[in-house]
């Protein structure tokens, strides 16, 4: 049984989960949907790290949860870990990781079956995917939730370590990490 003072501080922070969520969808690159562009994503994969459209979200469902783990932003119950995870990624980064060798002329798919295609061929076969940033980056996440959610508990949702690495590793095409 839980005590309501329990439940107001369970209530406190999904508030303030959501307002890190608020934020995170106000950066240029979570504007739009990380996989067909949409607009005004409402929806997440939080262990991939993207804000997806509604659409997109719904066959991230179908590639099953051990590839991506999908959430609403403002409909569902997040956790610390959850919230780490996508606050540590987010569209710039993933697409950097996970397009690393489409091509710039390519044009997003838009029919439901050729968008499914596009999904599965960059998240499950990983076609366009950098291997080295990708390993940087599982190494970092592994880091900083380690270092969030473990022994310094202190950094909580705010981890300015996170920030640090995130910006390293957008701005060096071969970031290498110094833990
Ligand atoms: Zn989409």
């Amino acid at each position: 049984m839980t005590t309501r003072s329990q439940r107001d501080k369970e209530k406190k922070q999904q508030e303030e989960f959501q307002s890190i969520l608020r934020r995170l969808l106000l950066e240029e690159d979570n504007k739009y949907c990380a996989d067909c562009d949409a607009k005004g994503p409402r929806w997440a994969s939080w262990n991939i790290g993207v804000f997806l459209c509604i659409r997109c979200a719904g066959i991230h469902r179908n590639l099953g949860v051990h590839i991506s783990k999908v959430k609403s932003v403002n409909l569902d119950t997040w956790t610390e870990k959850q919230i780490t995870s996508i606050e540590g990624l987010g569209n710039r980064t993933c697409r950097k990781v996970y397009e690393a060798s489409l091509p710039a002329s390519f044009r997003r798919p838009q029919t439901d079956s050729a968008l499914e295609h596009f999904i599965r061929a960059k998240y499950e076969q990983k076609k366009y995917t950098d291997k080295e940033l990708e390993k940087q980056l599982q190494a970092v996440s592994c880091v900083c939730s380690f270092i969030c959610l473990g022994f310094m508990p202190v950094f909580s949702t705010q981890c300015t370590f996170i920030k640090i690495k995130k910006r390293n590793f957008l701005s060096s095409p071969k970031f290498s990490p110094v833990f």
